[in-house]
């Protein structure tokens, strides 16, 4: 089957970004993360210093292009993949990400990458919002405190200073702004299969989603 959509959404932490790549090493398919495509607008309003929380100062949204693809992501052509990933930005993207201009951009450039051919995206509001109409739709999830120590045993391999404790507390406070916030909240699509991850391996959890793909697929 030609352009296979395949939706993964769930919570900060939950998996889904590390095992969307392991599906796409195994499958014909290409993996776009929409979370990096929101915490590029994020570098970009830091850069500019507006102040997150106040919608109005966000034109600046329309003078800027960001792309996914290959598995990095590009702000106005530069490759920013590495900038985005700091403490600074991943705890204002839930801020940036409520407003209604940058999400409408984002689910325009990501409705976009249906011409990659097969693709698996990976969000919040991939299976409710920007492809209801998805081949497949998986919700990932584990307890806060299982994704707060996966958080803490990458941060730690990665040779960065972390406490336990300020992960949990960041973790429940991005799931509490991405569910209660008024446009796409991280919400199960109602036609997803909800997989918990929290006693299961990586190895598990791809395998088990591969499984569903090759089901759908045939
Ligand atoms: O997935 P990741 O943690 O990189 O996402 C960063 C932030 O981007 C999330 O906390 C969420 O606020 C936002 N996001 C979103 N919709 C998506 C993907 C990410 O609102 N589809």
């Amino acid at each position: 089957m030609k352009n296979f959509v395949v939706a993964i959404d769930g919570p900060a932490g939950s998996g889904k970004s590390s095992i969307s790549k392991m599906i796409c090493e195994r499958l014909p398919f290409t993996h776009i993360d929409t979370g990096a495509m929101y915490r590029a607008v994020t570098l970009e309003a830091l850069r500019r210093k507006i102040d997150v929380e106040d919608e109005t100062q966000y034109s600046f949204v329309n003078d800027i292009e960001v792309v996914y693809k290959d598995g990095k992501v590009y702000l106005n052509g530069d490759d920013v993949s590495g900038l985005i990933r700091t403490t600074e930005v991943t705890n204002n993207a839930s801020a940036v990400a409520r407003v209604k201009i940058v999400r409408e951009k984002m689910v325009d450039f990501q409705r976009g990458c249906r011409n990659y051919g097969n693709i698996l995206m990976d969000g919040r509001d991939i299976g409710t919002v920007v492809f209801p109409d998805a081949n497949l739709k998986i919700f990932l999830t584990a307890t806060p405190e299982e994704r707060a120590l996966r958080r803490y045993k990458e941060n730690k391999a990665a040779g960065m200073d972390v406490n336990y404790d300020t992960l949990l507390e960041e973790i429940k406070i991005r799931d509490f702004k991405d569910s209660t916030r008024k446009i796409a909240p991280l919400k199960q699509a109602e036609d997803a299969i909800l997989i918990d991850t929290t006693n299961m391996t990586m190895d598990e959890v791809t395998n088990t989603i591969i499984e569903k793909i090759n089901e759908r697929l045939k």
